[in-house]
């Protein structure tokens, strides 16, 4: 039987969820891009806008800028807006014990791979090695690396 024009179950929208999570936390310029408050925004851009020979400078204001509430925000977004409802009572428990750390692009995969075996253990699926979360999310494979974003400009 076509499974594919059957409705989504929460097992589909889940793997779908994390897919998505997992490899936007793996290229992390792309998860600063999208933020859905403009002054998070705005102020990355600005970071991203610093001049090379401040290098030192930009170092520290990524690390503020990571380690402020604009993660966190995204994450509580994410949970608000879940279109499974168990799933996202049961996300939005986890984020209270489990605020994001996003100090830096490892951190905050280190941090989402954590969560994630929150989810998992709670499912009784097995854990996930987060030491291999770069083997498994690091980079998106496709023909001539046409879609592989590491490397690319991170301007916006
Ligand atoms: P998934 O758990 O979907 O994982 C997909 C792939 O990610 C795996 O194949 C593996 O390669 C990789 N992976 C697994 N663990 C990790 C990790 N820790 N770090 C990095 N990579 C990993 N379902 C419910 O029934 N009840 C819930 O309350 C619930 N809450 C959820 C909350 C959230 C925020 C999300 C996104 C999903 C939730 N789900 C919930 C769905 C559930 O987590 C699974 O997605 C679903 O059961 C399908 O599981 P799966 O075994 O196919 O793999």
């Amino acid at each position: 039987k076509d499974k594919s024009i059957g409705p989504v179950t929460k097992e589909d929208l889940g793997r779908a969820t994390w897919t998505f999570l997992h490899t936007l936390a793996a290229q992390m310029a792309i998860l600063s891009r999208m933020y859905p408050c403009r002054e998070c925004a705005d102020h990355f851009k600005e970071i991203l806008s610093i001049q090379k020979n401040q290098q030192g400078n930009k170092k520290r204001m990524l690390k503020n800028w990571y380690n402020s509430s604009c993660p966190s925000l995204y994450m509580a977004i994410l949970s608000r807006m879940y279109p499974c409802r168990e799933c996202a009572d049961h996300f939005k428990e986890i984020l209270r014990s489990n605020p994001p750390r996003a100090g830096s692009q490892e951190e905050f995969s280190q941090w989402l791979c954590h969560v994630h075996n929150t989810v998992n253990r709670s499912l009784g699926k097995l854990v996930f090695p987060c030491e291999r979360v770069d083997a498994r999310w690091g980079k998106l494979e496709c023909e001539q690396k046409s879609c592989d974003l590491h490397g690319t400009s991170m301007d916006f």
